[in-house]
């Protein structure tokens, strides 16, 4: 049995997650959404409020799970027996980070596979920061996450940010 790991912060997740989970889930038995519970990062969603958002946004994905860890992802994927780990990568610049952090992985554990699924050029300038700053202006982020994200989304901005 394949078991994938798509890890990432996900706050919140956007149209360009949403295709590579889509994509990720065809090539793996189970496919595990990770979310990296970071305290560095400056949340807009709790991590709860994460899960549900992206429970809401792949209710029709059979073979998902979705979990949160802290910690290293390699220990995480080590704990729930994963053969491959999934990234995306939307230009040159992610690719980078993305190698190094595959080739440590590979170090730390060399049982599992990093794989890049290459971003849907629709989706390629999207980032959940940048829905997080557009949003924070009041800017339309409907077509760029799905629609309970931007429900959501709205309701923060409302609320003050
Ligand atoms: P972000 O960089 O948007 O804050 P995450 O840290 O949640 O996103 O990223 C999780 C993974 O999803 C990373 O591998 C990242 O490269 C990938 N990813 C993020 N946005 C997109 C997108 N629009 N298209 C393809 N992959 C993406």
């Amino acid at each position: 049995m394949k078991v994938g790991i798509y890890p990432g912060s996900f706050d919140p997740v956007t149209n360009g997650h949403i295709d590579i989970i889509k994509r990720s889930a065809k090539l793996v038995d189970t496919l595990i959404v990770a979310i990296l519970q970071n305290t560095n990062k400056n949340a807009l969603f709790s991590v709860e409020e994460r899960i549900h958002l992206l429970e809401e946004s792949c209710k029709d994905i059979k073979n998902l799970k979705i979990e949160c860890f802290s910690g290293l992802l390699i220990d995480f994927a080590k704990q729930q027996n994963a053969n491959l780990i999934i990234r995306g990568l939307r230009a040159l610049t992610d690719f980078e980070y993305e190698l190094q952090m595959a080739q440590m992985n590979k170090h730390l554990h060399s049982e599992i596979e990093t794989i890049f699924l290459v971003t849907d050029v629709k989706y390629s300038f999207l980032s959940s920061s940048s829905i997080k700053e557009v949003a924070l202006f009041g800017g339309d982020v409907s077509n760029f996450v799905p629609p309970i994200v931007s429900e959501k989304t709205l309701e923060k901005h409302k609320g003050g940010i």
